[in-house]
């Protein structure tokens, strides 16, 4: 299905279901930072390919579910393991985005198609490495992305990137749920994720955008969204020498970090979920100071 799915695509060409200014963003971002070039061209072409084949796929999702939310004061919506997504949708969709990808010129080709064998030969497969990502269950999904020699980076990319239509499909669906102004929690009120990127917009006012399912809400910015720690003298960040408007919050109670983006100086933002991609130079200064990502 993959391999008649890929000749229909390349007679469709790549250029025209994408918006334009996505594009050229991305285009202008690898320009502006080459060391990413690998990773953004990824994206990049995912993002293209996504967008060819989402009117093609319907995501199910079950309707019942988000009528019968009842809200309760300082609980997401869902936990991980029980948003209700499309995996029958996310199970497809994974075998077509590393057929996708392994047709391109890259050095874990080989790495690839072993998963994608895996995955044609064990339907199971798929769905345990979905549930251990939903589950963050760290230590399965290393294990199975060395059963195919792949790194577990990109094995959860690809998880993620699978279970993207289906997650944007829910948020949709959900978001009048949410009373954004009274979630003051560390934590995403859709899906109980922990925030991976923050950024300042107008006014200074911080928001935090979610790993999983890119939900933003707006958290006070004297305080640490991990540990909720709000002793000025324990709270701090550092600035990136390389680029205006990027810095990285700490906190000295948990030792955890959170990446900002000051949008009042930031000339056209790239999306969060690519800035972060895009910064990993700021983990590392992170982490060389001795500060942890949220679940290290
Ligand atoms: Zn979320
Ligand atoms: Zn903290």
């Amino acid at each position: 299905m993959g391999t008649l799915f890929v000749s229909i695509a390349s007679h469709m060409g790549e250029e025209t279901l994408m918006p334009d200014e996505s594009l050229a963003q991305i285009d202008q971002l690898i320009q502006k930072r080459p060391m990413y070039k690998e990773a953004l061209s990824v994206y990049r072409d995912l993002m293209i390919f996504l967008n060819e084949i989402e009117p093609e796929i319907k995501y199910v999702m079950k309707g019942e579910v988000v009528h019968e939310i009842k809200v309760k004061e300082g609980f997401p919506l869902f936990s991980r393991e029980d948003l209700p997504l499309d995996l029958k949708a996310a199970s497809s969709l994974f075998p077509r985005l590393i057929d996708h990808l392994s047709s391109k010129k890259r050095k874990d080709r080989q790495a690839l198609e072993k998963a994608l064998n895996k995955v044609r030969a064990d339907s199971n497969w798929i769905k345990r490495v979905i549930k251990a990502f939903l589950s963050r269950d760290e230590t399965t999904i290393v294990s199975m992305a060395k059963e195919v020699n792949l790194e577990s980076m990109v094995l959860k990319f690809l998880i993620h990137m699978s279970l993207r239509p289906s997650l944007n499909t829910l948020k949709e669906a959900v978001k009048e749920k949410i009373q954004k102004d009274s979630w003051n929690y560390g934590y995403c009120p859709l899906c109980g994720s922990s925030p991976d990127m923050a950024y300042l917009g107008e006014q200074g006012k911080r928001s935090l955008h979610c790993e999983l399912c890119g939900y933003e809400w707006y958290y006070p910015r004297l305080k640490c969204p991990f540990c909720e720690n709000s002793k000025a003298k324990e709270l701090g960040y550092f600035v990136s020498n390389e680029e205006e408007g990027f810095r990285v919050d700490f906190c000295k109670k948990c030792n955890r970090y959170i990446k900002t983006l000051d949008m009042r100086i930031i000339e056209q933002p790239a999306p969060l979920e690519l800035e972060n991609l895009i910064t990993l130079h700021l983990d590392m200064l992170a982490h060389e100071q001795g500060f942890k990502t949220p679940h290290s």
